[in-house]
């Protein structure tokens, strides 16, 4: 019996345990989420400044320019004025200095003339609050910044720098990673001998891991011998958030990860009611979970989007777990197994008609690892539907795209 994909993806999200809170250094923060909700503690700017280069000046001595006004002083950023603003006066000032007493506007450089010294002509009138940023017209004191919750970008890691709150997040999940097979050499070796692969998973895996943030351990390749594998894994588990595999999880005779788990933790074999990805080993051993992803490499990719990379980032504490889906148009159309959910490798162009439209970016054999390179989503076609027509309408799944969509978004619980 193959188990529906939501239902896989609940009891694998339902398995995940919270990782620790702790404090890091604001660049650190990049990519992790932050566990609190932020509050302002203070205004920003904490004080009203200049937005030009110019004079600060009383709005109102400048009507029916031009005039020459007195310059009293001078201040730079990071400054303090010395002088307050009385008619008939004005103060030089730069970008981001404090705006002086009495003065109201600020007129820019560009519209002023330099006479003698002391003096400056002021070519337009300048009305109140002119090229002034108010105190806290960024952020006021108090409010509420950022949700505990959101995946840092750098810019969420510099506002919070802005307003010196060093970020608390969750820390960044260990995953021991392996992949499984007698045929795998590792990919640098030159030449093969027949019926020999490079393995290519781990490079994938490692790649989709470290941009979530994840500080990966790699086993390396086992081979097909259960007594081997037991023996990684044991030391594999120790001090890991997350194990994951490749191969060995389907109903060959050499399935060894299969024949590992079976009698062993929590870990069930499923088939999931998708293509690809069909086969999935998940649990617990001890208390790790454990992902057996296929061997086929795009269904290690198609597993990894759909089951792993929402749960690490659940593990991380984010809101928003899986990626963005947008409607578009399937150009080349596609027939497809109506039992499953079909996720098809596809390239994207938006075309003059507004619309995203989509072509398959290579063959669809789940071993075709060059599609998936070429591909930019994956166009999603449901159980229950075994065809779409030339330029008929798909959701397409946004693969380069951050994570958009909450539990539930997608799930409905
Ligand atoms: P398995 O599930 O172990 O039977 O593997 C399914 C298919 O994926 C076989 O054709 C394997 O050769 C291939 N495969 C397994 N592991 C890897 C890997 N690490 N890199 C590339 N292909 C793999
Ligand atoms: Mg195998």
């Amino acid at each position: 019996m193959m188990r529906p994909l939501e239902e896989m993806q609940a009891e694998v999200l339902n398995s995940m345990p919270l990782l620790d809170e702790v404090e890091v250094d604001f660049a650190d923060a990049i990519g992790a989420v932050l566990s609190r909700d932020v509050n302002a503690p203070d205004d920003l700017p904490g004080f009203e400044n200049a937005a030009m280069d110019g004079f600060a000046v009383i709005a109102a001595d400048t009507t029916n320019p031009p005039m020459d006004l007195k310059v009293v002083d001078d201040v730079a950023a990071g400054a303090v004025p010395s002088v307050a603003l009385t008619s008939g006066t004005v103060a030089r000032i730069m970008t981001g200095a404090p705006i002086p007493g009495g003065a109201d506007a600020i007129v820019p450089v560009e519209v002023t003339e330099e006479t003698e010294a002391d003096s400056v002509r002021i070519m337009e009138e300048a009305a109140v609050g002119d090229h002034i940023r108010p105190a806290g017209g960024n952020v006021r004191a108090g409010t509420r910044v950022f949700d505990a919750g959101l995946r840092m970008r750098a810019a969420h890691a510099s506002v919070m720098a802005s307003m010196g709150i060093r970020p608390i997040v969750r820390r960044r999940p260990v995953v021991a990673m392996m992949s499984t097979g007698d045929e795998l050499v590792p990919p640098s070796t030159p030449s093969l001998a027949r019926g020999a692969i490079r393995d290519s998973n781990r490079t994938l895996m490692k790649g989709l891991l470290e941009d979530l943030g994840a500080d990966v351990r790699d086993y390396g390749i086992v081979n097909d011998d259960v007594g081997t594998f037991e023996t990684v894994l044991e030391e594999a588990m120790s001090g890991a958030d997350a194990i994951v595999t490749s191969g060995g999880v389907s109903m060959g005779a050499y399935d060894i990860v299969k024949l590992a788990l079976r009698d062993r933790g929590t870990v069930g074999f499923w088939k999931v009611a998708m293509q690809p990805g069909k086969p999935l080993g998940f649990g617990t051993v001890g208390d790790v979970p454990f992902f057996g992803l296929p061997g086929n490499p795009v269904s290690v990719f198609v597993s990894f989007e759909q089951f792993m990379r929402p749960a690490l980032l659940a593990m991380m504490g984010a809101d928003r777990l899986y990626r963005e889906r947008i409607e578009g148009v399937l150009d080349d159309g596609a027939d497809t197994n109506s039992e499953k959910t079909v996720f098809l490798r596809v390239s994207t162009a938006r075309h003059t008609d507004g619309r995203v439209h989509a072509r398959k970016s290579g063959g669809q054999s789940s071993n075709v690892l060059s599609a998936l390179a070429f591909a930019d989503a994956l166009a999603v076609v449901p159980a229950g539907v075994g065809r779409v027509e030339p330029g008929g309408t798909v959701e397409l799944e946004m693969i380069h795209w951050p994570e958009a969509r909450s539990r539930r978004e997608v799930l409905g619980d």
